[in-house]
């Protein structure tokens, strides 16, 4: 079957829109139970005559749950369980917090090749600011703008190489 890579990471930090560049889709509703997310969490991703498929996990967390331990620890279960490849997003624009070191821990815990998008790097001067997230522990990061289509390129080319 196709293989598939996960994004993960805490609300806000631009999670849908990453999927939503990556899969050239406009977001589309899934299902209105109230609390549900309204966000495709699945998609298929086309890099260089490949096909991958992605989820969303951050998607199947409430936003207002997903800070909590429990919720991120099944967020992450999500994507070590299916994913070939685990993207972990982060916001380059504010701190990180506790539940990003948590995310970060288990996710690179899991055996899985595991790499970390820093978003919101939207200039040329702010990569530099990006080199403050490898104290999350990855050896491997990518500052990325997914508004503005900055450094998605070479995400992509590590993951499809990972797959
Ligand atoms: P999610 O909760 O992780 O799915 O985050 P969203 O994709 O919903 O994005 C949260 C907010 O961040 C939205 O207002 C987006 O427009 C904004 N955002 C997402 N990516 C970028 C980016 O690359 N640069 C900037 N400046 N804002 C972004
Ligand atoms: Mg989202």
């Amino acid at each position: 079957h196709e293989p598939l890579f996960a994004i993960c990471g805490r609300p806000n930090v631009g999670k849908s829109t990453l999927f939503n560049k990556l899969t050239e889709t406009r977001r589309s509703i899934v299902g209105d139970e109230p609390g549900i997310t309204r966000d495709r969490i699945y998609g298929e991703v086309r890099w260089m005559g490949r096909a991958a498929r992605i989820v969303d996990t951050g998607g199947m967390v409430p936003d207002d749950e997903a800070l909590i331990p429990s919720e991120i620890h099944r967020q992450a279960r999500v994507a070590l369980d299916e994913a070939d490849v685990i993207v972990m997003v982060v916001d380059g624009r504010t701190e990180l917090a506790s539940p990003d070191y948590d995310l970060a821990k288990f996710l690179l815990r899991g055996g899985k090749p595991v790499m970390l998008a820093v978003n919101k790097i939207d200039t040329q001067q702010m990569t530099a600011a990006a080199e403050n997230y490898r104290r999350l522990g990855f050896k491997t990061i990518f500052p990325i703008s997914s508004e503005h289509s900055l450094g998605i390129g070479d995400l992509l080319d590590a993951v499809f190489e990972a797959l």
